[in-house]
C-alpha cells in the first residue's frame, strides 16, 4: 500500500488535479491519496472567517466568491456527468454548512480556534470530493474520506496533536476495508478530530504530516510527497536559485532541515516515518519521471547536504553574576517559556557558566513583553535579561556536520568573508546539522556564500564526473 500526497500547487485548478490523477493511477494499488486545500484556499477561508468575526460582509463575500470560484473551475473540468453532478451536490452541501459557520462566528463577534478550524477544513474535504471524482472520471472506483472521522488528535485547535494507536483503530475501521474492496481512498490532508468529536487542523502545511501518520496506521509501504519542487534542494529555491536535488537523505537530515526552516517538508513529517522505517520519497507533479528525493533510515556520506533558514526569531540571553545563580534563573525562564507556548529551537551555555541563550519561536507583543514576563519571574535573582528580534537560524544540514573540527570554523570564516555578523553559534549534538544565528536582512548573503562554500564544489565536481562519462561513451560509440 502507498500513499501519495498533493500540495495545493499540485491541486491548483483542473489541469492540475488531472495530472495528479493520472500520477496515481500509475502506481500499483490498493492506494491512499492524501489531498491539500487548492492554492490560495487556505488563506482565503481564514480571510472570510476573520472578516465574520468583524461583521465585514464585503470582505467575507470577496474571499469565499474567490474559493467557489476556484472549486466551480475544477467542477466544470470533469467532463462526466454523473462524476461531475455527484461532486456538485457534496460540494454545495459543503459551501452551505461553511456559510452557516460564517453566520456563527459573525454572531459571536469572534473567531475562535474551534470555529476556525471548521471553516479551514472546509477546503481540503472540497478537494477530497473533487479529487475523487476526477479519479472515477478516469475508470478507477475512489472514494473521499474525511479524515476528521480517522485521524484521532487531542482538543489543541489550530495545532492538534495527533493519537497515534486511536488513529490506528480508525484507520483499520474506516480506511482499510474500502482498500481491501479496490477503492482508492481520497483522505483529506491537514485535519482530524477531538475526543469530542470536534474538527481540529494539524498547523500550516500539515498536510504532509497527516500524509505520514495515515502511511503509519496503515503500515503503507512508502509516503510519496507531490510537490511543486523535484524533491529537497540543497537551499530554498527562491534563495538560492540554482539548489540542486539531494538525491538522498536520511530520517535524521530530513527533520532537522524541516525544522529549520525547508518548508517542503512540514516539521513533523518524519516522526511517524521513522516509527515504522516508512520510506518518504518527495517528487514533483510537474516533473513526474525525476527520481526525487528518497528519505530513509540510512546515512549515505557525511557531508554537508542542505542549506536552510528559519526567520522572525527571538534570541534571548540570560547573564548572572555568580556561577551559582544560573540553575535558577534559567530554570525560571523555561518555566515561562513552557507556560505561555513558546517553542524554544536552541538552548547553549557559554563557557563561562554566566550566559544561557535561548533562541525562540516569535512572540505575540514581541521583546518588551516577552522581558516583561521574565522580569516577574526573575524579580528575586541577579539575572539581567536582553532580548533581540528579526533574528533567522541559519543550518548547514548533513550528517557528520560537525564531525570535522574544522567543519564550523570553515562555516564562520565563509560567514565572516560575506559579511555576515554570527550573533551565536550551535553544534547538534547529534552532528546532523551545524547553526549560526544571524540578522533576518543577512540571511540571503549568509545562506548563499554557505551553499556555494560547502555545496557548490561537490555539484561541480559531479557535473565534470557525468560529463566525462558522457564524452567516454561518446568516444566509444564514434571509435
Ligand atoms: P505543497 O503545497 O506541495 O505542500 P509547499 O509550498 O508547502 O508545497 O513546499 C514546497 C516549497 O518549499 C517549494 O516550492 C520551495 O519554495 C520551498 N522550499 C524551501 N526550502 C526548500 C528545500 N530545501 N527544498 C525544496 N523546497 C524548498
Ligand atoms: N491547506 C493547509 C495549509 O495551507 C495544509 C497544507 O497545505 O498542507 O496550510
Ligand atoms: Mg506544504
Amino acid at each position: 500500500m502507498i500513499v501519495l500526497k498533493f500540495g495545493g500547487t499540485s491541486v491548483a485548478n483542473a489541469q492540475r488535479i488531472r495530472d495528479a490523477a493520472r500520477i496515481v493511477l500509475d502506481q500499483p494499488a490498493p492506494r491512499v491519496v492524501v489531498v491539500s486545500a487548492a492554492a490560495g484556499v487556505t488563506n482565503a477561508l481564514l480571510e472570510a472567517a476573520r472578516a465574520a468575526a468583524r461583521a465585514d460582509t464585503e470582505r467575507r463575500a470577496a474571499a469565499i466568491a474567490r474559493v467557489h470560484g476556484i472549486h466551480a473551475e475544477i467542477l466544470a473540468g470533469i467532463a462526466n456527468a454523473q462524476c461531475r453532478d455527484e461532486a456538485d451536490i457534496a460540494i454545495a452541501d459543503l459551501h452551505a454548512a461553511l456559510d452557516r459557520d460564517l453566520e456563527d462566528i459573525t454572531a459571536a463577534g469572534e473567531l475562535s480556534d474551534r470555529f476556525s478550524d471548521r471553516v479551514v477544513a472546509t477546503g481540503e474535504k472540497c478537494l477530497s470530493i473533487l479529487m475523487a471524482a476526477t479519479i472515477r472520471e478516469l475508470g478507477s472506483e475512489a472514494r473521499p474520506v474525511f479524515t476528521d472521522t480517522v485521524i484521532a488528535t487531542d482538543d489543541r485547535h489550530g495545532a492538534a496533536r495527533p493519537d497515534r494507536a486511536r488513529t490506528r483503530e480508525n484507520a483499520d475501521r474506516v480506511i482499510r476495508p474500502l482498500l481491501d474492496a479496490g477503492v482508492t481512498v481520497v483522505a483529506t490532508g491537514f485535519i482530524g478530530a477531538s475526543a469530542a468529536g470536534e474538527t481540529t487542523t494539524l498547523g500550516r502545511g500539515g498536510s504532509d504530516y497527516s500524509a505520514t501518520l495515515l502511511g503509519a496506521a496503515l503500515d503503507a509501504a512508502e509516503v510519496q510527497i507531490w510537490t511543486d519542487v523535484p524533491g529537497v534542494l540543497s537551499a530554498d529555491p527562491r534563495t538560492v536559485p540554482h539548489a540542486l536535488v539531494v538525491p538522498e537523505i536520511s530520517y535524521d537530515e530530513a527533520q532537522e532541515l524541516a525544522h529549520f526552516g525547508a518548508k517542503v517538508l512540514h516539521p513533523r513529517t518524519i516522526r511517524p516515518a521513522v516509527a515504522r522505517d516508512i520510506p518518504v520519497r518527495i517528487l514533483s507533479t510537474f516533473a513526474p519521471a525525476e527520481p526525487g528525493t528518497v528519505v530513509t533510515r540510512e546515512t549515505t556520506s557525511d557531508r554537508i547536504k542542505a542549506i536552510t533558514a528559519l526567520r522572525g526569531l527571538i534570541l534571548l540571553t540570560l547573564d548572572v553574576a555568580e556561577l551559582e545563580d544560573l540553575a535558577p534563573a534559567a530554570s525560571a525562564a523555561f518555566r515561562v517559556m513552557h507556560e505561555r507556548g513558546i517553542e524554544i529551537l536552541t538552548v547553549s551555555q557559554s563557557s563561562s557558566r554566566r550566559r544561557m541563550t535561548y533562541l525562540i519561536d516569535a512572540v505575540g507583543g514581541g521583546c518588551p513583553t516577552l522581558q516583561a514576563h521574565l522580569g516577574e519571574a526573575l524579580q528575586d535573582s541577579e539575572a539581567s535579561v536582553s532580548c533581540e528580534e528579526h533574528v533567522a537560524v541559519l543550518a548547514a544540514v548533513g550528517n557528520g556536520a560537525a564531525s570535522t573540527a574544522s567543519a564550523l570554523s570553515r562555516m564562520m570564516a565563509v560567514l565572516h568573508r560575506a559579511g555576515v555578523k554570527v550573533m551565536a553559534t550551535h553544534q547538534q549534538t547529534s552532528n546532523v546539522a551545524m547553526l549560526a544565528v544571524v540578522a533576518d536582512d543577512d540571511v540571503a548573503r549568509a545562506v548563499n556564500a554557505v551553499h556555494d562554500a560547502f555545496i557548490r564544489p561537490v555539484a561541480e565536481r559531479r557535473a565534470r564526473r557525468q560529463r566525462r562519462s558522457e564524452l567516454m561513451a561518446e568516444a566509444v560509440r564514434v571509435g
